[in-house]
Formats: structure tokens, sequence, C-alpha cells
């Protein structure tokens, strides 16, 4: 079974008497284990489809199966209990908790989960020892570069063993040093231990060691390669 499946995906948002089409006609399946760049110009439908796939949204048509159930006619709750046990998510702006310690912000998802705090902060160390942060520990985000930021954020999100995680344009506030080492945080984790990752860019220098591209353009996946990327979207 595919980890995503979508078909013949289509999501319009209405703005008073406009609509605008986001999504037009995607059909992807993305298997476990997978390294998958989403990539296109601003507006082409990247984070539409992200949120589709994180199921933080539902398509105007077409169909989302995560591991082979269609989440798009469920209710929000079982909607959010499905997305809670299978996705972790990554965003362009960290959102991490600025009065928390790296550690405490990286505990926080198992403690929602009712994990004992020790055993909340063993497994909290060892996904900040994964992405290179364990000496930064006790430092609050502040004190912290953006790139590390991004990891510690990375930690969080992978800390409940999600079968995905989910990272919308996260080297979007990132120097192109700390954005190619974010990428290839992700990618090891990956290839560590067989998180499935999905991300998206406007930038395709960082695509030079992503395994699987998704190219946008005006709403749809024009190509869907395991190759060089091409210059431009036409
Ligand atoms: P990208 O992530 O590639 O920049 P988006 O998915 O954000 O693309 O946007 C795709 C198109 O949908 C754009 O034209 C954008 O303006 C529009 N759009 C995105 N979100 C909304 C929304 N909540 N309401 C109305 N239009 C939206
Ligand atoms: P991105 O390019 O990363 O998608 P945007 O700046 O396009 O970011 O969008 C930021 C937020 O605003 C998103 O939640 C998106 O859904 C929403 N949005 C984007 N375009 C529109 C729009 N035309 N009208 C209303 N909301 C929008």
């Amino acid at each position: 079974t595919p980890l995503v499946e979508l078909r013949q995906v289509g999501k319009v948002y209405s703005l008073g008497e406009r609509s605008i089409t986001a999504l037009q006609a995607v059909s992807l399946r993305i298997f476990s284990g997978e390294f998958v760049a989403i990539w296109g110009p601003s507006g082409s439908g990247k984070s539409t489809l992200c949120n589709l796939i994180g199921m933080l949204d539902v398509p105007s048509s077409g169909t989302v199966q995560i591991l082979g159930q269609d989440v798009t006619m469920l209710s929000d709750g079982k909607r959010s209990d499905i997305r809670n046990k299978t996705i972790g998510f990554v965003f362009q702006s960290f959102n991490l908790i600025p009065v928390l310690s790296a550690l405490e912000n990286v505990m926080l998802p198992l403690q929602i989960a009712k994990i004992p705090t020790m055993q909340a902060k063993q497994l909290a160390k060892e996904r900040l020892a994964e992405v290179g942060l364990a000496e930064h520990e006790s430092q609050r985000p502040a004190k912290l570069s953006g790139g590390q930021q991004q990891r510690v954020a990375i930690a969080r999100a992978l800390v409940a063993n999600p079968s995905l995680v989910i990272a919308d344009e996260p080297t979007a506030n990132l120097d192109s040093e700390n954005a190619i080492k974010v990428i290839e945080t992700m990618r090891e984790l990956s290839q560590r231990n067989g998180t499935t990752f999905i991300f998206s860019t406007h930038d395709h220098r960082l695509l030079e060691r992503v395994e699987r591209q998704l190219q946008m353009c005006d709403g749809q996946i024009i190509e869907d390669r395991i190759a060089e990327p091409t210059e431009s979207c036409r």
C-alpha cells in the first residue's frame, strides 16, 4: 500500500465572488521511506498540496488516501486522530516555543501524548543527538541559529515516530548554507530511520541530492522524476 495516494485531486479556494484553482487533477503515490521534494515557483500550489497530504485541509474534488484509507470523508475529529498518529510537521518559521529549552520543545509532543517525563526526556535527547544538537539541549531557541532552530523542529516532528514528516518551505527563512544543512539532516534521518519526508521549496539548488522531485506549475505536477532538475517552470 502507498503511504500517500492522491487521485485526481483538485482544490479551489473561493474569495468572495472569485475563485482560485490552486490544484488541478493531481494524482500521485508516495511510498514508505521515500525522500520527496515538491518544487516550483511561488503560487504553484506547493503549500496547498502539503496541506492536503498532511490532512490539514480537504480537497474540493478527488480523494486523498493515507495508508490505504480515504481520509477525505472523515469527520474533523477522526482526521486529526489519524494526523496526530501518522504525521509530523516542520514549518517555515520553526514554531518553537521561546520560553522552553531545545530539549523541552522536542519533549512537547510526547508530553501531550502523556508519555512519562523520564521516558519523554530520554527519547527527546536521542532525537536531538540525531540532528547534531545534543550539546545545545538546554538552550532556548533565541540562542540558536536559524538552522539549529529548524533542526530542533525536525527532532520535535520525529519524536513521536510518525510515518511521515511534512515540511512546507522549511528553508525559506535560512541562508543557503543552513538550508543545505537542514535538507541534509532530513535526508540522513530518512536513510537511517526509514522515515518518509516530503518537503516543499522554490529553490532548485536544494534538489541536488533529493531522490524524487515533484515539479509543480500552475496547480499541477508537471514532472515526477528521479534526476536533475530543469531550469524553469514551463
Ligand atoms: P505555493 O505554496 O506554491 O506558493 P499555494 O498553495 O500557497 O502555492 O497557492 C496556490 C494558489 O492558491 C495561489 O494562487 C494562492 O494565492 C492561492 N491560495 C493559497 N491559499 C489560499 C487561501 N487560503 N485562500 C485563497 N487562495 C489561496
Ligand atoms: P507560501 O508561498 O509559503 O504558500 P503564502 O505567502 O503564499 O505562502 O501564503 C501564506 C498563507 O496565506 C497560506 O496559509 C496560504 O494558504 C494563504 N494564502 C495564500 N494566498 C492567499 C490568497 N490569495 N488569499 C488568501 N489566503 C492566501
